[in-house]
């Protein structure tokens, strides 16, 4: 019986385990399947933790989720297509749950499709590589609890250990001398240590938006965004929150910005990215790469150019479940045989088409939605994968981008129709700035 080993049991890697599942369900041979992942239960990302830096083990923190984290995008627009949240919930709620809700609403669908079984726990992958002669791959791994390694062979790899993981840091002149709290969002924990505090948060992504919106939440003083692009972000801020170009340097407290302005803060968050990386990954199968929707090296977005018995899952920017779920069913089929892989000229132009269509399409946030659905769309059509309402799910990506430019702070509080099951979502009972705990309990209260 052939063998795939699965790296990673956070959304994507559960889904891989849930796509080779419902084929069993249907009658099919699935292969013999092996779920390595490092933390002490599924959910990823989700799987909130206390602890920065290191873990118990000595094993870096996967987590990049503060205790406060509300889905920066709504539910409907990343609900599971054969599970959900009516299913999960017993009930229709509001559309920008807090962390604790999707953990629970990804915890409900692994359990219900029995996948545990597949996983070993606390098992860190630390090197894979693929024999030529044997045309198998060895993948050694750390059993923490009992402080053993050992290695198996496989014939297919999945790695899915996502991309938001390990914090990308860059230097600025003098940040040595900064006398504040200066961290990588990666490590924050919970926003009220900004109460009453002037902060710099620094970069233009999602998380920068999210991170300055909620500092100004949980009530800092003032927040300045430092950024390099070469345009405002464009959104209307509150009158305690500034937007200056990227920062030059810092000495002691204050910090001076490429225009030549000045503050001084109590704390830089830099909101600066992750790096997408592969440690245990041998060099001919490791993906370098930055954070793109066209990945290189990944024929439709997950086969690796080179050898297509490796998968990478869920490495653009932009993640949903719906589509997490489309590429375990791709991959599920072309370990199963029932996708053919073309050779490697062939898997190598669909890279470079990808990219240079990227390259020349994508002039905003509304582009890039428009080709991140129609590569969902191009996998699912080869797929027998639990079908959804693309035109709700296209709308409510559509609504998520126009509501959140017009305005950021309100934009938690409207509601979207799901795409799964066609309801509108109800209004929350309180709006998203007045809303301070992050319970499940409370968020699901009529
Ligand atoms: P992850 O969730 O990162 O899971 C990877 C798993 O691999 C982890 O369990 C990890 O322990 C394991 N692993 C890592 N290394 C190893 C190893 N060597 N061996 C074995 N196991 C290993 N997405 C949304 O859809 N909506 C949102 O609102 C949203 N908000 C986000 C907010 C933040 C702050 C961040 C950082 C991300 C957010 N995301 C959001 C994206 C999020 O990453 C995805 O929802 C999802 O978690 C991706 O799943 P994944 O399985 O690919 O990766």
């Amino acid at each position: 019986m052939k063998r795939v080993a699965v790296i990673g049991a956070g959304p994507s890697g559960l889904a891989q385990l849930h796509a080779f599942q419902s084929a069993a369900l249907k009658g099919a041979e699935i292969p013999d399947i092996v779920c390595y992942e490092k933390q002490d239960n599924w959910g990823g990302m989700w799987n909130y933790t206390w602890r920065t830096g290191l873990d118990e083990y000595g094993e870096p923190i996967h987590s990049s989720m503060y205790g406060n984290l509300r889905t920066n995008i709504s539910k409907e627009c990343m609900e599971y297509p054969d599970y959900s949240f009516q299913e999960h919930f017993g009930k229709s709620f509001a559309s920008f749950p807090p962390r604790s809700v999707i953990f629970d609403y990804i915890d409900g669908r692994a359990k219900k499709s029995d996948v545990r079984k597949w996983i070993r726990f606390r098992t860190p992958v630390r090197r894979v590589t693929y024999d030529e002669d044997k045309g198998m791959f060895s993948v050694a791994a750390h059993d923490l609890v009992n402080d053993t390694e050992y290695t198996e062979e496989f014939d297919f790899v999945v790695v899915a250990i996502g991309h938001f993981s390990t914090p990308n840091v860059p230097y600025f002149s003098g940040i040595e001398t900064f006398s504040g709290r200066l961290l990588h969002s990666h490590d924050l924990r919970n926003l009220l240590e900004f109460k009453d505090k002037d902060v710099l948060v620094i970069g233009s992504s999602f998380s920068a938006e999210d991170m300055t919106v909620q500092c100004w939440k949980y009530g800092c003083k003032s927040v300045t965004i430092s950024h390099r692009r070469a345009t405002p972000i464009g959104h209307k801020w509150a009158d305690n929150i500034k937007e200056v170009p990227l920062l030059q340097k810092v000495s002691n407290s204050t910090c001076t910005f490429e225009d030549g302005s000045t503050t001084d803060v109590d704390a830089i968050i830099l909101c600066t990215g992750y790096l997408h990386h592969f440690p245990f990954m041998a060099d001919d199968l490791k993906l370098r790469a930055t954070n793109r929707l066209a990945i290189d090296n990944l024929y439709k977005g997950v086969v690796w150019v080179d050898n297509p018995k490796v998968y990478y899952l869920g490495m653009q920017d932009a993640l949903t479940f719906m589509q997490l779920d489309v590429e375990a069913w791709y991959v599920r089929d072309i370990v199963m045989g029932r996708i053919h892989v073309p050779d490697r000229d062939a898997r190598l132009s669909n890279v470079k088409e990808r990219m240079a269509r990227e390259d020349a399409e994508i002039k905003s946030l509304a582009d890039h939605i428009r080709l991140y659905i129609e590569y969902t769309v191009e996998l699912l059509a080869d797929t027998d994968c639990p079908r959804f309402n693309i035109e709700m799910w296209k709308a409510a990506l559509y609504q998520w981008n126009d509501q959140r430019s017009e305005n950021m702070f309100t934009y938690c509080d409207a509601c979207y129709r799901s795409p799964v099951t066609g309801t509108m979502s109800p209004l929350h009972h309180t709006p998203w700035k007045d809303a301070f705990d992050d319970s499940l309990e409370c968020y699901l209260r009529d």
